[in-house]
């Protein structure tokens, strides 16, 4: 792996946008390690949140009056340690990834008071710049002077079997897996329901370069998100 020392360089923000399984986490992942970054992986958060209202029984109540988010946003700390993610104290980088959170968290990104308070966690952890941030709204809303903008995107049928990849890795013995028309299915629901909310849907900001990873390796996507940074950070821009 390379890194590449940047002492003296500007730090610059890297927002990456992009629909579910367009390879995102992996990129922002990889260009941070190679740029000495830090990477906020910003749909945990919504998935922490999610998590949170499921595991206090919170969802038929925030379904019929959303105003008591107010119970579900108050106490609220996530904290990364590398790839781990903590939900007030505790580990919970695997639950968040069960299908029960992917099906609700939609929903619950719906709503503004989630929205606001992890949009203003997202500023503060950026703010000394020098970070990939990867997720829906971060070139449009949470860093809009962000240097560099990227929105990645790819077929819905090539997401679901990077998705179906994933679950395999994660349970080699098969178990309950969803079929590739299923996890298709969720994949187009979810990107419809992001891109449709009222709040900070998920949209092309006008200045983001777009990549298509339909056809690319993973080599290739992190090679040109890295040296559209390069470039950046050489032109001080
Ligand atoms: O990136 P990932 O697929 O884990 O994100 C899970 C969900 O979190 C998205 O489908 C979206 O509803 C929500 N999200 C969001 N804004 C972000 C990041 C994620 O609304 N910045």
């Amino acid at each position: 792996m390379r890194v590449k020392k940047q002492i003296g360089k500007k730090r610059i923000i890297i927002a990456i946008d992009g629909p579910a399984a367009s390879g995102k986490s992996t990129t922002a992942r990889r260009v941070a390690q190679q740029l000495g970054y830090i990477y906020i992986d910003t749909g945990a958060m919504y998935r922490s949140v999610t998590l949170k209202a499921l595991q206090q029984g919170l969802l038929d109540d925030l379904r019929r009056s959303p105003e008591s988010v107010s119970d579900l946003i108050k106490d609220i700390a996530i904290r990364f340690d590398g790839d781990r993610v903590f939900l007030n104290g505790s580990d919970v980088s695997s639950e968040i990834r069960d299908n029960r959170v992917s099906r609700e968290v939609s929903f619950i990104s719906s709503l503004k008071p989630v929205r606001d308070r992890l949009r203003e966690m997202q500023q503060e952890l950026g703010r000394e710049r020098g970070v990939v941030m990867d997720g829906r709204d971060i070139g449009t809303v949470v860093f809009p002077d962000a240097e560099l903008k990227i929105f990645l995107v790819a077929e819905p049928r090539e997401r679901a079997k990077r998705r179906y990849a994933e679950l395999i890795a994660k349970c080699p013995d098969g178990g309950e897996l969803p079929d590739l028309d299923e996890l298709e299915d969720e994949i187009r629901k979810r990107d419809r329901e992001d891109a449709e909310r009222e709040h900070a849907p998920l949209k092309k900001h006008v200045e983001a370069h777009e990549i298509d990873t339909s056809d690319l390796t993973i080599e290739r996507q992190v090679d040109i998100v890295y040296n559209l940074a390069l470039d950046i950070q050489k032109d001080g821009r």
